[in-house]
C-alpha cells in the first residue's frame, strides 16, 4: 500500500524525478520508520500545491526534483491560501456576516430577505 501511494504521488509529481525503482530506493532509505505515517501523505500535499499554483497570482518557485522534494520533507510545506480558514458567506447575498446554517444548503445571514429565501431553498 505504500509503495502503492507512493507510485502515485511520483506519477503526479509535475517535476523532474526518476523511475519508482531509484525514487523508492531513496525514500525507504530516508523515511524507513515512518513509511505508514508519511505515504498517505504524499498525493494530497501534491494535489494542494498544484491546486495553489493554478490559482495563485503570487510568483511561485518551480518544482523541485521530486527527489529534493522528498529528501526535504516538502509534503509538510503550508499552502499559503489555507493558513487563513474560508469565511462562511451567506448563500443569498454573500456576505459574510452569517447567522445560522442548515446542512447541505450551507449557510445564512440575519437579514430578512436572506432568512426567506434561505427557507425556501
Ligand atoms: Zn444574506
Amino acid at each position: 500500500m505504500n509503495r502503492y501511494d507512493f507510485e502515485r504521488a511520483r506519477k503526479l509529481y509535475p517535476g523532474k524525478k526518476r523511475n519508482l525503482e531509484q525514487e523508492w530506493a531513496n525514500f525507504e532509505k530516508k523515511y524507513r520508520r515512518s513509511l505508514d505515517k508519511i505515504c498517505p501523505l504524499l498525493t494530497p500535499a501534491i494535489e494542494a500545491q498544484i491546486a495553489y499554483r493554478a490559482t495563485t497570482k503570487d510568483w511561485c518557485p518551480p518544482w523541485k526534483h521530486f527527489a529534493t522534494w522528498i529528501n526535504g520533507g516538502w509534503w509538510t510545506e503550508e499552502i499559503p491560501q489555507t493558513k487563513k480558514p474560508k469565511p462562511n458567506r451567506c448563500v443569498i447575498c454573500d456576505n459574510t456576516d452569517v447567522t445560522h446554517s442548515t446542512d447541505g444548503k450551507g449557510w445564512c445571514c440575519w437579514r430578512l430577505d436572506c432568512k426567506e429565501a434561505f427557507a425556501r431553498m
